[in-house]
């Protein structure tokens, strides 16, 4: 049974191709390359480049290769720029993904496995978040992902399509031959392994005076290979006939800025100049996932929930690949 990825060329997207390869699955990946990469879209997979909002293509390729899943990947991801630019937002995530879903309905398609995010619940009340926390996103990237979960239980009431939702918290680290390579890139470990190549002068703290022991910002980082497990697991409970729902997906452990880059100096043995700067708007002071619910309901069990080994990976593929994809 082939399985469409939309956004398969990204950064988690390319990792998830490839668990579903090594599974000995058909893949499709659907990308336009806007924030995508062609070389990070698997060769063992047949490539389609477009728009998710394309319904044409999109009816197209899921007739030509006999598509019974979707994945979801495809979106805009930067808090900041959701900030200054709403509409992209809205558009990708919600008009784009919208067309997605309709094409596969129009297809008879019933199960869909989305991309969703921490940023859905917003300001914590409490951590560590479970699925019950109240859902109050503080910007239009977090309300568009959370619009469009509410899209997709609307689709379950209306036509039966069956959903997972999978709400990631700070997704890091790399497999062997797939890695993160944002432009502009805005995320913690990959900053921090620029300031130790010396891609970067140093590293900025965002803010030192939060309610934490080191007053830095305390965040769940979660393997890369661990969230694609997980897609897997919401595939078969899907193909299995299994109910809609959404789960974290986390470790259960929050790692402060500061003990990222101690531990970015540990692995790398390099010196990584840091300096404090003021708290970019819009950050929580923790962010801790609890993810009983998919060990429980999914059976997952994250496999590298150890800081250095995220790390380590990540540094490992950028020393394989300094310049990241490079195209
Ligand atoms: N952060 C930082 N300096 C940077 C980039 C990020 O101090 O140059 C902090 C940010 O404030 C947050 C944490 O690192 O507390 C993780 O940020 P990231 O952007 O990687 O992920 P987010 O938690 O925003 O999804």
């Amino acid at each position: 049974m082939s399985i469409l990825v939309a956004g398969g060329a990204g950064y988690i997207g390319s990792v998830v191709v490839e668990q579903l390869i090594e599974e000995g699955r058909d893949v499709v990946v659907l990308d336009n390359l806007s924030r995508g990469h062609r070389s990070a879209a698997n060769p063992k997979a047949t490539f389609v480049h477009g728009d998710c909002g394309d319904m044409d293509l999109l009816s197209q390729t899921i007739a030509l290769h006999g598509i019974k899943s979707v994945m979801h990947f495809c979106a805009l991801s930067l808090v900041g720029e959701s900030v200054e630019a709403p509409a992209s937002y809205y558009r990708n995530n919600i008009s784009q993904s919208v067309a997605l879903v309709e094409a596969c309905l129009n297809a008879g398609i019933r199960n869909f496995i989305f991309s969703s995010t921490a940023a859905v619940y917003g300001e914590p009340e409490s951590v560590p978040i479970t699925e019950d926390s109240k859902t109050q996103p503080t910007n239009p990237y977090g309300r568009t992902k959370l619009f469009f979960e509410y899209f997709l239980r609307d689709c379950d009431a209306a036509y039966g399509l069956k959903s997972v939702c999978l709400r990631y918290f700070n997704a890091a680290g790399a497999s062997k031959e797939y890695g993160e390579d944002h432009s502009p890139e805005t995320h913690l470990i990959p900053l921090v392994l620029d300031a130790a190549v010396g891609k970067r002068e140093s590293i900025s703290i965002f803010g030192h005076d939060y309610d934490t022991p080191d007053g830095s910002c305390i965040r769940d980082y979660i393997h890369v290979l661990d969230l694609a497990d997980a897609h897997l697991l919401a595939l078969q409970r899907l193909e299995k006939g299994g109910a809609s729902d959404y789960f974290n997906l986390g470790n259960g452990n929050g790692y402060s800025v500061r003990e990222v880059i101690e531990c970015a100096r540990k692995i790398t043995g390099l010196e990584i100049k840091s300096e404090e700067t003021g708290r970019r708007p819009g950050d929580p002071a923790r962010l801790v996932a609890s993810a009983d619910k998919a060990r429980n309901v999914l059976g997952w069990k994250p496999r590298f929930p150890e800081l250095e080994k995220i790390i380590q990976d990540a540094w490992d593929w950028r020393q394989k690949n300094p310049d990241g994809y490079a195209d």
